[in-house]
């Protein structure tokens, strides 16, 4: 409670009400007479630990960073499409904003989907739209169902909001508890999130269980980033699904199978209702004129981008297959362009370490349920058997 700190913040050291912030207090007293103004959801967030950038990775292991196996962040390790490239370089247009419909982009993504153009938005990634949705349903206090392990940004968000993380932790073979969501939605849950294939865990939730959560009534958002993936072995997407049912959201990106990570662009496919609430919130120019001009090319170029796509899985397979031989690990099958591995001896956190020293980056988590896990994002094939003969030579 923010009451009894008001405009009296500096009278003790410990008039600050959140620990974060128990350093203004102590370090600039001035400071904290604008702390007690804050929102206190905000000021009790955990700091979030920001990515290290390549060049200054780089620098700290002394390695080009061309040399560097980047492997921690399920970027394509292909790139970009050609064409992509070559409409970045040709846009004449970059002194003007960019369209604030992205008017051609969702043109061009209604026919991919098969959607109408009134139920796709786009985003500055798939993340904006994560942070969109949330605003539009969640105020300080309500409640949304989380299934980890899974990706953070859901909660993160959601703390952002001020609402709360209804945890409903998957099975032991990454499954979700169904019976535990339906509980969860009981409670009165405004949101589920289901990641389909999942990150980190690289299972597809059945259409049979995104069916049976679709008669909860809540909003049910199926992050589909990796679907290209999963879809290349003929799994189906549920973007069809969307305006069938009132309370699903889609959500896409072109970070993964396109390549386009650094632009940040993404899609929903959302229903008409939802969308409307978008568009009223969100920032006009949040797609920027290059991230559309990529993004359109990559759709004028999936054959291209495809092939790549097919050569990741095929890689996939052969990763899988070759870390299933190393004792010490075990890989679970995956529908993505990443492998999750629990480690069965020595410590996850060592290895990462000791992979990072020779350039190799690989994802850790310091999380509870995957502080022995290491998920491998698939490269390209000489930079999967230099990851693959450095774990190896680990015993
Ligand atoms: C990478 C990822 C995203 C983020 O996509 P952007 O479009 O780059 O913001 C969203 N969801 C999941 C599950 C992801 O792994």
């Amino acid at each position: 409670m923010v009451v009894g700190f008001g405009g009296r913040a500096t009278e003790t050291e410990t008039s600050v009400p959140f620990p974060n912030l128990a350093f203004i207090s102590t370090t600039r007293k001035y400071m904290a007479e604008i702390a007690h103004l804050m929102r206190p959801e905000i000021a009790d967030l955990e700091a979030y630990t920001p990515i290290v950038p390549l060049d200054v990775l780089a620098a700290r292991l002394g390695l080009p960073i061309e040399q560097l196996i980047k492997l921690d962040a399920n970027e394509n390790p292909y790139g970009p499409a050609p064409q992509a490239l070559a409409a970045l370089a040709g846009e004449p247009h970059y002194a003007i904003y960019p369209d604030p419909e992205s008017g051609q982009l969702r043109q061009r993504l209604a026919e991919y989907t098969g959607q109408p153009t009134a139920r796709v938005v786009c985003g500055a990634g798939a993340d904006e739209l994560i942070d969109l949705l949330l605003r539009i349903f969640i105020a300080p206090g309500d409640m949304v169902i989380d299934c980890p392990p899974t990706f953070g940004m859901y909660a993160f968000d959601t703390g952002v909001c001020g609402g709360r993380v209804l945890t409903v932790p998957r099975r032991a073979d990454f499954s979700l508890d169904l019976a535990g969501i339906e509980a969860a939605a009981e409670r009165g849950a405004k949101l589920l999130f289901l990641t389909s294939p999942n990150n980190p865990t690289g299972n597809l939730t059945p259409l049979d269980e995104i069916e049976r959560l679709l008669k909860l009534p809540l909003l049910v958002v199926v992050d589909e980033a990796y679907i290209e993936f999963a879809a290349h072995a003929g799994a189906p997407s549920v973007g069809a699904w969307v305006g069938r049912y009132a309370n699903l959201a889609v959500l896409r990106t072109f970070s993964k199978w396109a390549g386009l990570a650094g632009l940040r662009v993404g899609y929903g496919l959302l229903p008409e209702l939802v969308a409307e609430q978008v568009w009223k919130i969100k920032q006009p120019y949040n797609v920027n004129l290059a991230a559309q001009a990529a993004a359109i090319a990559s759709l004028d170029n999936r054959a291209y981008l495809i092939q790549n796509v097919a050569r990741i899985v095929a890689e996939r397979e052969r990763l899988f297959a070759a870390l299933q031989t190393i004792d010490y690990l075990h890989p679970y099958p995956s529908q993505a362009n990443f492998v999750l591995c629990r480690v069965l001896r020595g410590e996850a956190a060592t290895i990462k370490n000791e992979l990072a020293r020779q350039g190799i980056l690989v994802r850790y988590y310091r999380t509870s349920l995957l502080h022995d896990c290491l998920r491998i994002s698939v490269g390209r094939p000489e930079q999967n058997a230099a990851l693959l003969c450095a774990l190896q030579e680990m015993v």
